[in-house]
């Protein structure tokens, strides 16, 4: 019970690594915020932890609203007092060439990965600084965090902006005791990579096991796919590390696809 008497903020976590994170970080003793664009899956995840007699909530969060982000989080140290820990996790995925991004596209991606980690880290610093007993504050990266792939222009873009942003939160939050790091995973079968596949196979003129064979897993050790436990795992790791020897990092977890 590593992470007894804290409380999680996970964005994101209706759905595929942020709601296993969710789950593991309640196996471990802190209770949960799950903040989600869809209410009705972040409730049912919530009640799934509480049936296992963990402790956690709903909530509904747009993590590109200012607004709803303030709100939300408001909302989670109301229900459980504080957030020691935030997971900012929310992420979507849209795959094409440079040329045919709309500007409108580009800036939604912006938004969720970009918008959302600013506004969920500031909203939750407040509480961590206020309360002085520091934190932890874990991004989700991606191996495109250090790597590129075609198709995926701002989220590439994206995830290596959210390596800066760590990077200075470590900096600015280290004499107050708040840590930040990024998790870099690679192809974890989600919703978010299962859409993708036939996208990508559509686009390349290829089959979706070619795909998963000679895109996803081609560089990997093992041509095996990251698993929600393994980025989970590591995010349980990160959040119950004690001290400000391991901050502003970025630790990879993708069967060797990418190695720093
Ligand atoms: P997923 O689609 O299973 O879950 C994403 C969740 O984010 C969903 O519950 C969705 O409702 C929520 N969401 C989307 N937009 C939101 C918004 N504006 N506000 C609040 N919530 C919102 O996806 P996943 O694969 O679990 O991805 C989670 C994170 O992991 C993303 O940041 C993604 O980029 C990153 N990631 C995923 C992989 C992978 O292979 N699946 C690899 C590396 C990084």
């Amino acid at each position: 019970m590593q992470l007894n008497n804290k409380v999680a903020l996970v964005t994101g976590a209706a759905s595929g690594i942020g709601k296993r994170i969710a789950e593991v970080f309640a196996q471990n003793g802190a209770a949960v915020a799950i903040a989600d664009l869809n209410l009705d899956g972040a409730n049912a995840a919530a009640r799934e932890i509480n049936d296992a007699g963990g402790k956690a909530i709903g909530v509904k969060m747009d993590v590109t609203d200012e607004a709803d982000v303030d709100a939300g989080v408001a909302q989670a140290i109301k229900a459980l007092g504080k957030v020691d820990i935030l997971v900012s996790n929310a992420g979507i995925q849209i795959v094409k060439p440079i040329e045919e991004f709309s500007l409108a596209e580009w800036k939604k991606m912006l938004a969720i990965h970009l918008d959302g980690a600013f506004l969920t880290t500031r909203a939750c610093l407040k509480d961590m600084y206020a309360r002085g007993e520091g934190g932890v504050v874990i991004y989700m990266g991606s191996v495109h965090s250090h790597e590129a792939s075609k198709l995926k222009a701002p989220y590439c873009a994206a995830k290596h902006g959210l390596l800066g942003l760590a990077r200075v939160l470590a900096k600015e939050g280290g004499p107050k005791k708040v840590r930040a790091n990024v998790i870099c995973p690679g192809f974890v079968r989600t919703p978010l990579v299962d859409k993708q596949i036939p996208e990508q196979a559509k686009t390349f003129g290829i089959s979706e096991e070619d795909v998963i064979k000679n895109i996803m897993l081609k560089e990997t050790v093992d041509a095996e796919f990251t698993t929600v436990d393994d980025v989970a795992n590591l995010a349980l790791f990160l959040a119950g590390f004690e001290s400000n020897a391991l901050t502003g990092q970025s630790i990879t977890v993708s069967h060797g696809w990418h190695m720093q």
